[in-house]
């Protein structure tokens, strides 16, 4: 195991790894050190080193440090093994995204022949075909995934590593409205939202990727942030394209830094308006992450209970949510 790490890091060198993802080294002091702004947390002066020859990293902002597995840990968010897996996947990416994409295919092909499926998408308030079929939306009906895929040729062993079937070989999206997870073309994760009583999301367990929708929203200037894709879903029915989401309300580094890739961006939060304060709480806590690297965020405030998915379903119009964003409050 010890071993093979070492081999997987040598293979994908720290600085290389940074710099394909954006990360700019303001000035080479000592041969092999390189110095720049943190990634990890908002900073104006650089103080996030990198040692390529050691293959190292340690930020005297935040104290954190380590190899470029501690590196995507802390960045995306995941757990050690979800990151060495991650990894693996990106020096022998086919496999595993060819798997998505024609499990993603198969669910999308179930949906029309599921009537409780496309009774559940009317529920949620979508109904607009040509945008379920160009987010490709999907349906697990359970019971047949296994079946199609070994008839592919993929191994049992692959399905149950990417966490597509369970060990009893059961397909782990049962009953569950699917939602591929894009990046830069290729599908990152599955998202199942389930239509029964079972727990509302699941994801693979693997990285989410960046914001969803990101190659497509990126351009604008002014950007809505909600908590859920069936949010996402009715407002872009709506003609609010600008909408993104990172499925729950906290933010990877990772996205964070989208968000701030353009300068003098406005985010219009808009989240779940919950009886706990729940997503009261999340969204002036991620105003205030926004502000630390310079995005002007607002604070959307829907009509008590609802959140932007259950607001149009009650019968909501594009002129009323273009009024709550006029009203939202800048922190
Ligand atoms: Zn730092």
């Amino acid at each position: 195991m010890a071993e093979n790490l070492e081999r997987l890091k040598q293979r994908i060198p720290l600085l290389e790894y940074l710099q394909r993802h954006n990360w700019k080294p303001c000035r080479a002091g000592a041969r092999q050190e390189f110095v720049g702004l943190c990634p990890l947390h908002p900073e104006t002066r650089p103080s996030f080193y990198v040692n390529a020859a050691k293959n190292l990293f340690y930020c005297h902002g935040c104290g954190r440090g380590g190899d470029l597995i501690r590196f995507i840990q802390l960045f995306l968010d995941l757990p050690f093994r979800q990151t060495v897996a991650l990894l693996q996947q990106e020096l022998a990416p086919a496999p595993v995204s060819r798997l998505l994409e024609e499990t993603a295919a198969f669910y999308q092909f179930q949906l029309h022949r599921h009537p409780e499926a496309i009774r559940y998408l009317g529920q949620r308030g979508l109904h607009d075909p040509t945008l379920i079929e160009e987010m490709g939306i999907g349906y697990a009906p359970g019971g047949n995934l296994r079946r199609h895929l070994a008839a592919l040729g993929y191994s049992f062993d692959l399905l149950l590593d990417s966490g597509l079937i369970s060990s009893q070989g059961r397909d782990a999206f049962c009953h569950r409205m699917i939602f591929p997870c894009r990046q830069r073309g290729q599908i990152v994760n599955l998202y199942g939202r389930s239509i029964g009583a079972a727990f509302p999301h699941r994801l693979l367990p693997r990285s989410k990727g960046g914001l969803f929708g990101w190659e497509s929203v990126s351009s604008f200037s002014t950007v809505i942030r909600v908590e859920g894709l069936f949010d996402l879903a009715v407002l872009w029915q709506a003609g609010f394209r600008n909408t993104t989401c990172a499925i729950g309300t906290q933010l990877t580094p990772a996205q964070l830094s989208q968000l701030a890739e353009q300068s003098r961006r406005s985010v219009y939060i808009a989240f779940d308006q919950d009886d706990n304060q729940a997503g009261q709480k999340g969204s002036r806590q991620l105003a205030q992450r926004l502000q630390g690297v310079g995005i002007r965020a607002h604070i959307v405030q829907l009509p008590h209970g609802h959140d932007p998915n259950s607001y149009f379903v009650a019968g909501a119009t594009a002129a009323d949510f273009t009024d709550c964003l006029e009203r939202a409050q800048q922190l």
